[in-house]
């Protein structure tokens, strides 16, 4: 059996993936201060419970902010071919895909195995992406993962700020308004969407759009996201690991077994 990794050593979370050629694992850790340690330990939790070790590896493969790490990786992919790859695998129909990071956001458009056709990256500001919705949850004192289920239902209060180092004082502003929580946590979410609508519009999709990254867990976005962009939109059952699943599928393709 030809088994491969996928390691994607992103900004917020380093996520690993082991692949046989069809079926995966998956584990994501917190990357911290070390990229280079995030990587190491991924690889032990993938492949610790299965008693294996990098030697029973056929290829190891890289990618992420962190993937320049002297040694690790007998190959590397920039994340946009990654996510393609992995986004295509899991939905062969698919056309393209939106992935919200920790610290980008990025709209790429694929062909036949996930070849990229054009992408647009946002990596220049935190506005739109994880980062932005980690610093609205801490001033409003919760966890991203607690956001989807308070702006349910909610009607969105209006925010002007896409910036994340003015969202916080704004957001500040409007409790101290009395404007709700829920209100507050439906406007940032509908900021989110139209942001990345817009950047969706610079691309021509035919089909299904794949919806990944860590924020594509909130399902109010996804909602949101699938009103504005008007057309299907996939989730995978873990959005998070979609670079490292097409990082390991490209070691696959790189021995030549077709998946
Ligand atoms: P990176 O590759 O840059 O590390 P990820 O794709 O791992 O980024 O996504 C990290 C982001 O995902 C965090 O900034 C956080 O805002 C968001 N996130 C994590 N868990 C959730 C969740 N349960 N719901 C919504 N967003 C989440």
């Amino acid at each position: 059996m030809t088994l491969t990794v996928g390691i994607d050593i992103g900004s917020v979370s380093t996520k690993g993936v082991l692949f046989d050629g069809k079926q995966y694992e998956h584990r994501i850790i917190p990357t911290g201060w070390s990229p280079s340690q995030a990587g190491k330990d991924v690889l032990a939790r993938l492949l610790e419970p299965q008693g294996l070790s990098p030697d029973n590896i056929d290829r190891i493969v890289g990618t992420g902010y962190g993937r320049i790490q002297e040694g690790m990786f007998d190959q590397t992919y920039s994340e946009i071919t990654c996510h393609a790859r992995g986004a295509h695998f899991l939905f062969p129909g698919a056309g393209g895909l939106i992935d919200i990071g920790g610290q980008d956001s990025k709209v790429i458009s694929f062909g036949e195995r996930g070849k990229v056709l054009d992408f647009v990256l946002n990596d220049k500001c935190a506005a739109g992406t994880g980062r932005f919705l980690q610093v609205t949850a801490q001033a409003l004192g919760l966890e991203v993962s607690q956001l989807a289920e308070l702006a349910e239902g909610a009607a969105p209060a209006a925010i002007n700020s896409m910036c994340a180092v003015f969202a916080e004082s704004e957001i500040i502003g409007l409790l101290a308004q009395g404007i709700p929580v829920e209100m507050i946590v439906s406007g940032l979410l509908h900021s989110i969407a139209k942001r990345i609508t817009i950047m969706s519009g610079k691309i021509r999709f035919q089909d299904t759009i794949v919806f990944c990254g860590g924020v594509a867990q909130n399902t109010v976005l996804q909602d949101l996201i699938r009103l504005e962009i008007g057309c299907r939109l996939a989730v995978p059952s873990c959005p998070q690991a979609v670079g490292a699943l097409g990082a390991a599928v490209l070691g696959h393709d790189q021995i030549g077994i077709p998946c």
